[in-house]
């Protein structure tokens, strides 16, 4: 059983949405994958809600947070 999550993100350098999938066994980690658009390398951060959803966060490489 697959459980991919589709969220649509923008990006922090160009501002593009993007539509990324995120698989539920990534919450609670970090990865860098570039921007389709703008080819810069995006920061994502994957964390689980109380209810069991998904949420991502990006951030600029550069970014401190
Ligand atoms: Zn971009």
């Amino acid at each position: 059983m697959t459980s991919l999550n589709e969220q649509i993100i923008s990006c922090p350098y160009c501002g593009e949405q993007l539509d990324v999938l995120i698989d539920v066994e990534e919450a609670g980690q970090q990865y860098i994958e570039d921007c389709q658009v703008c080819c810069c390398p995006i920061v994502f951060v994957i964390s689980a809600e109380l209810d069991g959803e998904l949420s991502v966060s990006v951030h600029a490489e550069n970014e401190s947070f």
